[in-house]
Formats: C-alpha cells, sequence, structure tokens
C-alpha cells in the first residue's frame, strides 16, 4: 500500500516517495544518556518504532533504522564528571580520567535505555545500528571541516562556529520552524547545546577543551583544536555515515524542530551539499494528568515507576499508540486502564477466533484494507484501531469456518507486526500455583486418611477449604485445585 505522511519540511501530508525504490531509510534522534529516559521520551521512541514498522508490514519496505545514542553532551559531561552525585555505586569506581568516566557512565544508561525499550515491544533486530556519538568524531571533524572550507563556519578562541549570517545569505534557515530573527544577533555566539528561538545566533560546531572535560584532538589546518563535537553536528555526521545522503525520514519530538534540526539541516547543506532527508515527522509531546511533565511537579514518570505500580509496559506502548502521533498524549492512569481493556479485548478476539470451528464465511480482506489504509494514511491508528474494533464487535469468533479463521489469523498477525501487544495463539491454559503450606495440609490429610484418623482428616479438609482449594482423592492419590 502508498504510505502518506505529515511532513513538518513542507506542512503537507504527502505521499511517501523513497530515493531508493522499495528502501525505507529512517533516522530517529536517540536518547541523550545521561538518565533513566522518562515516559515522555519513551512516545518519541515509540513513534519511531510504530512508523517504521507501518512502513515495513503496510508498505511492504525494506527498512533501514538508525537510532543514535548521545553519548556525548553538556549534561552527559555534567553527570559524569568528577565527585557528580550522579555517579552510581553500580557504575564502579570513578577512574578520575574524563573520556573513561564519560564512557562508564553513558554505557550504564545506554544498558538501561535499551532494557527499557525492549520491555515496550521495541526490537533490537529492527535497527540497523545504534551508533554512539563519540565512535564517530572523525566524521564529525570531517563535516566541521567542509563547513569551514566552504565558508559557513570559524574558528573562535579554540571553538569552532557555524555562521548563521553567510549561511542565510546563501541558503534558507528555518523550513522547519518559524524562526524570529527580530532577536538575531551577529556575531553572538551560543555554546549550550541547547537554546531558546530568542537567542538563535552562531552555534557551536566544535567545543574547545576545559579542563576536567573529555577531549579528543582535532587537526585543523595546522591549528591544534582539542574538544568535542555539539549535540548538532553529532546526527548530521551520523546519519550520513550510516544512511548515505539523502536519507528518507527523519523522526524526533517535536521540540527537536528547533534548534536540533534546524541546525542539522543547515550543517548537512552547507557540509555536504545536500539536506538529510525529505521528509521529517515529529511526534507531539505527552503530558501527564494534563500537565507538562516536569520534576519539580512530582509527575515525571520513568518506565520502572510504571511497572512498580504494577503497570504492564505493553498497556503503555498500546496506550501511546492508540493517539495519533501530532496530538498531545495525555497520560493518565485511567488511560492506561482503558488501554488494558481494549488491548485484552482484542486479545480474547484472537483467542476465540484460533478455537473457530463453523461455518461462517466471512470478508477478511475487507477489514484489512480499512485498517491499514488508516495506518497508511500519515500513520492514523486511531482510526484504523476504530475500523478494528468496529468488526470485531459485530463479528462472532467462534463460528467462522476454516478458511476465514486462517486468513483472519493471518490478518492479526500482521497488524502484530505493527503494534506488537498480543499473542496470535491458543488461549494459554491459566497454571494456577498452590501454595506450599495448602500442600503441606493436603499430604498432612492423605496421611491422616492412610491411618484412618477420619477426624484429622476432615479438618484438615476444612482448613484446606478455608484457605481457599479444594482437595480431591484421585487414582493415584490427592489432587489440589483453586475452588
Ligand atoms: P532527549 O534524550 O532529551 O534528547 O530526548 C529524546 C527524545 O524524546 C527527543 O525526540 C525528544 O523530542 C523526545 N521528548 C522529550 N520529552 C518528550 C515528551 N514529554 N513527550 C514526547 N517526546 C518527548
Ligand atoms: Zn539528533
Amino acid at each position: 500500500m502508498n504510505i502518506s505522511l505529515y511532513n513538518t519540511l513542507t506542512k503537507k501530508v504527502e505521499l511517501f516517495t523513497p530515493v531508493q525504490p522499495g528502501h525505507a531509510k529512517v533516522y530517529s534522534c536517540g536518547p541523550t544518556v545521561y538518565n533513566h529516559a522518562h515516559i515522555g521520551n519513551m512516545r518519541a521512541f515509540l513513534f519511531a518504532d510504530l512508523l517504521q514498522r507501518v512502513l515495513r508490514v503496510v508498505g511492504q519496505y525494506n527498512v533501514h533504522w538508525v537510532m543514535n545514542i548521545t553519548d556525548i553532551d553538556d549534561k552527559t559531561i555534567r553527570d559524569s564528571k568528577v565527585g557528580s552525585d550522579k555517579w552510581l555505586a553500580e557504575m564502579g569506581e570513578q577512574s578520575g580520567n574524563p573520556n573513561a568516566d564519560l564512557s562508564t557512565f553513558t554505557k550504564y544508561y545506554e544498558s538501561k535505555f535499551v532494557e527499557d525499550i525492549t520491555k515496550l515491544g521495541i526490537e533490537a533486530t529492527h535497527f540497523i545500528s545504534m551508533p554512539r556519538a563519540t565512535e564517530f568524531i572523525p566524521a564529525m571533524q570531517e563535516l566541521i571541516r567542509n563547513i569551514v572550507r566552504n565558508g559557513f563556519g570559524y574558528v573562535a578562541e579554540g571553538s569552532v562556529y557555524f555562521n548563521l549570517n553567510a549561511w542565510r545569505d546563501a541558503d534558507s534557515y528555518g523550513k522547519l520552524f518559524q524562526v524570529d530573527f527580530g532577536n538575531f544577533r551577529e556575531g553572538v555566539r551560543i555554546d549550550a547545546d541547547e537554546y531558546e528561538r530568542e537567542s538563535v545566533s552562531d552555534f557551536v560546531l566544535w567545543k574547545a577543551t576545559k579542563d576536567g572535560e573529555p577531549y579528543w584532538d582535532f587537526e585543523f589546518d595546522g591549528e591544534h583544536l582539542p574538544g568535542r563535537p555539539g549535540w548538532h553536528i553529532e546526527c548530521s555526521a551520523m546519519g550520513k555515515e550510516l544512511l548515505g545522503l539523502p536519507f528518507d525520514i527523519h523522526t524526533g519530538g517535536v521540540d527537536l524542530r528547533f534548534p536540533h534540526h534546524e541546525d542539522e539541516i543547515a550543517q548537512s547543506k552547507a557540509g555536504y551539499g545536500v539536506e538529510p532527508a525529505s521528509f521529517w515527522c515529529h511526534n507531539e509531546f505527552l503530558e501527564v494528568e494534563g500537565k507538562k511533565m516536569s520534576k519539580s511537579l512530582g509527575n515525571f514518570f520513568t518506565l520502572h515507576d510504571l511497572l512498580e505500580k504494577g503497570i504492564d509496559a505493553l498497556d503503555i506502548r498500546f496506550a501511546m499508540m492508540s493517539a495519533h502521533y501530532q496530538s498531545v498524549f495525555n497520560f493518565t492512569f485511567d488511560g492506561i486502564t482503558a488501554a488494558h481493556k481494549a488491548r485484552t479485548r482484542v486479545q480474547d478476539f484472537i483467542y476465540d477466533v484460533w478455537s473457530a470451528n463453523g461455518t461462517e464465511h466471512i470478508d477478511v480482506q475487507s477489514v484489512r484494507t480499512s485498517v491499514f489504509g488508516e495506518l497508511a494514511n500519515d500513520v492514523h491508528t486511531p482510526k484504523a484501531l476504530a475500523q478494528l474494533f468496529g468488526f470485531i464487535n459485530k463479528t462472532n469468533p467462534t463460528t467462522l469456518n476454516e478458511q476465514s479463521k486462517q486468513e483472519l489469523l493471518a490478518f492479526f498477525t500482521e497488524l502484530n507486526n505493527v503494534f506488537n501487544v498480543w499473542q496470535i495463539s491458543s488461549r494459554p491454559e491459566v497454571i494456577i500455583e498452590i501454595p506450599e503450606d495448602v500442600i503441606a495440609l493436603a499430604q498432612q490429610r492423605w496421611q491422616a486418611k492412610k491411618d484412618k484418623n477420619f477426624a484429622l482428616s476432615d479438618s484438615l479438609r476444612q482448613q484446606i477449604t478455608e484457605r481457599g482449594y479444594v482437595v480431591k482423592d484421585t487414582k493415584e492419590g490427592f489432587e489440589v485445585v483453586k475452588e
């Protein structure tokens, strides 16, 4: 099926046409590994996963998916420094070597990130690469050299900056996001990785080393510039190295449109002569109970916090996927309960289809076409699920004939390759664990019976019943079941 996507670059829903027919190359801005990702971040990664699965399953593309790991930036440096109160015992001793400590610190959070996304149903095998920024420093340096040589960058006090004014004279800036140049201050330089739109100015490509911070050597036209890359240059270089330019789709949360993605476009075009991607897809924010998620409001959740409360990770996945990625997602506990119910409703239907044994024929192709049609239309999961529930509500799964049953199971297998929250199987037998003390009572009762002490055996049976279990005599001995 043809896929259409809203493209932030053109502000329109457009037919997706890849650079290389049959292949979809997707770059997703990944996590900055200085902390446990919160569920807002998870929305961005779940959207990227949903999109690449729709491309695979509905669009039949061969997907090349890259999600980077930002393991060098202002925050990772700040929190891995000697004496940081963010350094955890599990990370071992701090070595005092800033590069080594940065690596230990970020690898710890990278492994937590991989654990989290795995629980959320994102499959590691779907990535062609999860590149660490620190492993692509030479490619970033090469790009910085190109930018300066092409006249769009300059060296100042050991750092290298992007010359926004020179770039704006030659090309454009602000394609994704309406940038207000009213406050543009020529010659003002920004060193921070993240900044407000009010402070649009020359941004840093390479930062001069500071005492006690990690650094890499950089020989630049005879100058020695030890330092480290700015955040934006990382994605420009990794996208080109791993996918080639231009690739097809770049994803991230709406907050990344400016400055991160604007700067990425400017850098890639200024240095490589090519824009990174033809489609830019941005997910809206996740809010908690109607408020922006923040640590100070105490409404900040990591995945671990939610699992501790007994929530199933797949209900979180399903809840987030049930909303359209371009609308604000309001996270509530009631919403998770509703998602659990809806997911279970579909699961029960699948179990019933599995055991179908009737004569009724249904048109599976038409439900498949309508559900996939909605997914193909800008990944509209709420409309796709509405189609699915409309079908489920009017279908009796147990009366289906063999052909309809097989077609329906094949459709649910495909659909689950997108949602990844169901089991396509028969209803599993529920195994009830009998507590050890109840088994001990049953054994004592069996012994009392053999001893013909019926008063004791009756009283033991009574105790077992009071615990909510039933003991039955069988040919081989006895059996305990839940009442
Ligand atoms: P970071 O690790 O801060 O670079 O963010 C990783 C991803 O999470 C980026 O794509 C952000 O746009 C996205 N993101 C951050 N906060 C939220 C939120 N509350 N809702 C949705 N996406 C978010
Ligand atoms: Zn990025």
